[in-house]
């Protein structure tokens, strides 16, 4: 067994702290790399208070990891030791149902392990993410990084990133569309940064005044404080679809009606608690109401090569360890810009 250092909650109701414990031996097809740099997701702060359900502890956190193999098993063929290395929600799933079959691992049919707050395959031992020194992982769910871009900046995309680009490409927006980007968190201006390199108008929708300069710099075309009626009255039926990254409740029935006929409004913020909406906000404009979660492995590694080739990575705030606690008090504000990093060298 490999001796491991991170911090975990022991319960919801306790702040992160350090705990040890033990990862399995790298078997014939695991990547052993220790940990880099992690980054620190809204869904990290809604699992470790067990906002969701069903939250597994001690949970060690952290989804978004980047950092260097330092072992591998005897049949890997994809990596070897030195190598850049990540892993972002998934760790393994059946690899046998019709959607696992098709790169679709975020919708295993058959359950997948996800990174932290899991189960491997085995139904039993639990997963431990990446606010920790090291990590073991199965080759297939260990995604290749490019030595092109700055590392810290890099691990965002492996959550921030995926679940942002997954839905802009299945939705194929692009050129000629206008796109709304509600919230400008972590994954809100990863959603700006696709969508302006895809090629679509796109549109802030905010509740922070304060952040408009940083969407106009981020390469947003317009920016909308939702407080205020009168700018978004002047973009009701505007929009051909609308991204929403929102951590909690809002109002839904105000944002479909921003939409165009035949517009979509895709979920990927993660609200606690369930939303309210009203039939006639979807009935007239036959508009659709959408949900998108992470992405596959194929698309993952596809999504930072693009990166990778477009010089795109996340705007991040680099952090200690010990400042975690900080870290989520100013999520919780919404005052994200626009990603914290933790620094694994201060574990
Ligand atoms: P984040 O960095 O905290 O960003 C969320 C943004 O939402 C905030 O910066 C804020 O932007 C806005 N916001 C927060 N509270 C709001 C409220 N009460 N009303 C309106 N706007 C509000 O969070 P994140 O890491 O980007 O994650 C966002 C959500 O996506 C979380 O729920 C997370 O669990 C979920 N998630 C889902 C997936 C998936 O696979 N679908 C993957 C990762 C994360 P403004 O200041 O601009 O208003
Ligand atoms: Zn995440
Ligand atoms: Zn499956």
């Amino acid at each position: 067994m490999i001796a491991t250092k991170a911090y975990a909650a022991q319960t919801k109701d306790s702040n992160l702290a350090p705990w040890n414990f033990q990862r399995r031996d790298v078997g014939p097809r695991d990547v052993q790399f220790d940990i880099l740099f992690c980054g620190v997701c809204h869904s990290d702060l809604h699992q470790i208070k067990d906002e969701w359900g069903g939250s597994i502890f001690p949970m060690v956190p952290g989804h978004e990891i980047v950092g260097r193999v330092v072992k591998v098993g005897a049949e890997v063929k994809k990596f070897k030791v030195g190598d850049l290395a990540g892993t972002g929600c998934l760790v393994d799933s059946c690899r046998t149902c019709d959607n696992c079959k098709h790169g679709l691992e975020q919708y295993c049919t058959n359950g997948h392990s996800q990174t932290y707050n899991g189960v491997e395959q085995d139904k039993k031992t639990p997963t431990y993410g990446g606010y920790s020194n090291t990590i073991v992982v199965h080759e297939d769910f260990v995604l290749s990084i490019s030595d092109k871009l700055d590392l810290a900046a890099v691990a965002p995309l492996l959550c921030a990133g995926i679940t942002t680009y997954s839905p802009l490409r299945h939705w194929k927006v692009g050129k000629g569309h206008k796109l709304a980007v509600l919230g400008l968190g972590g994954l809100g201006h990863m959603a700006v940064k696709f969508g302006v390199a895809f090629g679509a108008e796109v549109t802030v929708l905010s509740t922070s005044a304060s952040k408009e300069a940083d969407a106009k710099k981020l390469g947003a075309h317009k920016f909308v404080v939702t407080s205020d009626r009168a700018q978004t009255k002047a973009v009701a039926g505007y929009f051909d679809f609308i991204i929403d990254t929102v951590s909690a409740a809002h109002d839904l029935g105000l944002y479909l009606s921003l939409l165009k006929t035949d517009g979509a409004h895709i979920l990927v913020g993660a609200p606690p608690d369930p939303a309210q909406l009203h039939a006639f906000s979807l009935i007239p404009g036959r508009k659709t109401l959408a949900g998108s979660m992470i992405g596959g492995l194929p698309e993952t590694q596809e999504m930072l090569d693009f990166c990778a080739q477009h010089n795109i990575v996340s705007d991040i705030e680099l952090i200690d360890m010990k400042d975690i606690q900080k870290a989520f008090d100013r999520m919780v504000k919404g005052d994200v810009r626009y990603r914290f990093v933790i620094d694994m060298a201060t574990l």
